[in-house]
């Protein structure tokens, strides 16, 4: 099965060229000026006025996950078909074993939980404990499974958080493995503590989640990862950055050269938090982790995103009905935390970055495809839009208008947290590993199957 996209204005990383791609049985065979090709079954596209970006890559989505209120609503199917929806065409999702199991057991079932997704997925792995084998399973897990991240909590203690000292050796371990370290930042014992203490104050609404997770909680949680990666040289990416102090001390490495990456998402962009204002069922959707800080935050992450002190934009993608939600309507602290995001993170980008003349239009695909990719190691099959690359290639209408509703979105989600959002720009077409799976907002994918992706 071969396309031939005529006319259209490629988008990379680096450079913007008016070219021709043809596709060849799921990889990009030829960019060239003028491509005329005559075979039989030849899907020819005019994309004359219209972008071509690699497609997307969210690096952070929780399909699937299971919580004491039940599993995140989108399954790996739903979820990626959502993400297709929006131009985003790979997901980089997460294993979190039981405690005792083998990382590479908890990973080989989280594969055939994945299965099937529609894109192709890979997954940061979790040491959620410290034991002497450790170091081992995380070097089976990058010897031979080709994973290359491994996501440590610091909040969360309970459950899936590390002590310090495990955080340090679980560190030294992926250092030494060749990995890296991709860490959630919230100092979990001080939220335990306050969180617990509103409680007891009989202050028992969505209001007291931001309340409860302090931006200085972050920070400082981020300043500690910071020192003891650099303690143990360990690459170190941190995921969903959402207040102003966190990028200070990012910053400070980074100017250090230290190798520190950061990770922001459009409800840390876009929302703050005027939305704890209200009753439940207004103020519930937006209870996630971190919570949603305050618009000079807003704007210090779009300066970020701007100045390459954030790399990447993923979505924590990590939905639930409001059936779910309500299990906390009497205790903030059993909200399902999180929210449904992977279907509009382009869209959103392009229309408050692009067409809001934040980022540039090379800016737009580094930190929703190339830099991902590079970064956790499946660039140039992914991220690019290049000859030998997997074909997965959105064409992109600028001009096209609509309104984010949870009435034609395709998360499974009975709420959308950026409902009555304007969009400019929108996928024409979705292509992923060569195939047409959405054009113009239908469905017409057919035989579409993602694969396990891995460092080679
Ligand atoms: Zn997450």
């Amino acid at each position: 099965m071969a396309i031939l996209i005529k006319n259209g204005t490629v988008v990379n990383a680096d450079e913007t060229v008016k070219a021709d791609v043809l596709i060849e049985n799921g990889i990009i065979r030829q960019i060239a000026p003028d491509i005329s090709v005559d075979a039989a079954g030849l899907t020819v596209i005019d994309a004359y006025g219209k972008y071509l970006f690699p497609g997307g890559i969210d690096p952070h989505v929780h399909m699937h996950l299971p919580t004491p209120a039940g599993y995140s609503s989108d399954d790996f199917y739903s979820g990626s078909r959502a993400a297709l929806f929006g131009g985003t065409t790979t997901l980089i999702d997460f294993v979190t074993p039981h405690k005792g199991e083998k990382l590479v057991d908890a990973l080989n079932k989280r594969k055939a939980e994945a299965a099937g997704s529609l894109t192709d997925y890979s997954f940061h792995v979790s040491p959620v404990e410290w034991r002497d084998s450790i170091p081992e399973e995380v070097k089976v897990c990058l010897d031979e499974e080709g994973i290359t991240s491994f996501k440590v909590y610091m909040a969360y203690k309970d459950s899936i958080g590390l002590e310090d000292e495990a955080l340090k050796k679980v560190m030294q371990a992926v250092a030494d493995a060749g990995g890296m370290v991709t860490v959630h930042c919230e100092d979990g014992d001080r939220i335990d503590a306050l969180r617990n203490r509103f409680f007891k104050e009989g202050k028992t609404t969505p209001h007291y989640h931001p309340l409860s997770r302090p931006p200085e909680a972050e920070a400082d949680a981020v300043k500690k990862a910071i020192d003891f990666a650099a303690e143990a040289r360990c690459p170190l990416y941190i995921v969903h950055v959402s207040s102003r102090q966190s990028l200070h001390h990012i910053h400070t490495a980074q100017q250090n050269g230290q190798k520190v990456y950061a990770e922001t998402c459009p409800q840390y962009l876009l929302l703050d938090d005027s939305k704890y204002e209200g009753d439940f069922e207004q103020t519930a959707p937006f209870v996630l982790s971190p919570p949603l800080r305050k618009t000079m935050d807003n704007k210090a992450l779009w300066d970020a995103l701007e100045n390459n002190m954030v790399q990447a934009v993923g979505t924590d993608h990590c939905p639930f009905t409001m059936a779910q939600k309500r299990e906390g309507m009497n205790d903030f602290r059993k909200i399902a935390n999180g929210a449904g995001g992977v279907e509009h993170r382009m869209e959103l980008l392009y229309t408050y970055g692009v067409a809001g003349q934040k980022i540039s239009l090379n800016r737009f695909v580094q930190i929703t495809s190339a830099n991902p990719a590079k970064i956790f190691g499946i660039y140039p099959q992914k991220g690019i839009i290049a000859q030998g690359a997997d074909a997965d290639i959105v064409i992109w209408n600028p001009d096209t208008e609509k309104t984010i509703s949870t009435q034609n979105h395709h998360m499974h989600c009975d709420s959308d947290i950026f409902e009555g959002f304007k969009i400019t720009g929108s996928p024409e077409y979705v292509i992923v590993n060569g195939k047409i799976a959405v054009h113009n907002e239908k469905w017409v994918g057919k035989n579409i199957k993602g694969r396990f992706l891995f460092r080679k």
